[in-house]
């Protein structure tokens, strides 16, 4: 029995997907615009990257601020109930995100987080997301609320893997 009218009906679809206007989805629209080819979810990679980048041997995480607790970010809140809770859960998430990319890493991809709140300027991030695909280093979030190490701002302290072993 359908208990909803057309405009019910579709003020509920809508909703459902503009929950899909996910950050990932702005991401994924942003590298089409771009023209980068890309795949989703490579389930073989470590931490099944949301965007694999092939050919340039890059991989995309679309962080959300509180989960993954952008550093420095107003987002990245603690719940001030049941901490006992929500912060071994934090330290475990923050611990598995950055053993993925090491190992990422190790592998020779380029790991570029995005966090939720850069999305908010869409030519900033566009140029910085090219940036970071397109350089032979392997850039990635430093955990110090710089998303994106710029090479003219310092090398990444980890260099690409054939000089860091
Ligand atoms: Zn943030």
């Amino acid at each position: 029995m359908d208990t909803f009218s057309k405009t019910e009906r579709s003020d509920i679809m809508r909703k459902v997907r503009s929950k899909d206007t996910s950050p990932e989805r702005k991401v994924r629209s942003l590298l089409h615009r771009l023209g980068f080819r890309f795949r989703l979810h490579r389930k073989d990679l470590p931490g099944n990257p949301d965007i694999v980048l092939p050919k340039h041997n890059a991989v995309i995480f679309v962080h959300g601020c509180f989960w993954h607790r952008h550093p420095g970010c107003s987002r990245a809140t603690t719940p001030a109930t049941r901490r006992e809770y929500w912060l071994p859960k934090f330290d475990r998430t923050v611990r598995r995100d950055a053993e993925n990319q090491a190992a990422l890493r190790r592998l020779g991809w380029k790991v570029v987080v995005v966090w939720e709140c850069e999305l908010r300027d869409v030519e900033d991030m566009e140029i910085r997301l090219s940036q970071a695909i397109l350089s032979e280093e392997l850039w990635y979030e430093n955990g110090d609320g710089e998303p994106f190490p710029m090479a003219a701002e310092g090398q990444s302290p980890y260099g690409p893997p054939d000089k860091a072993e």
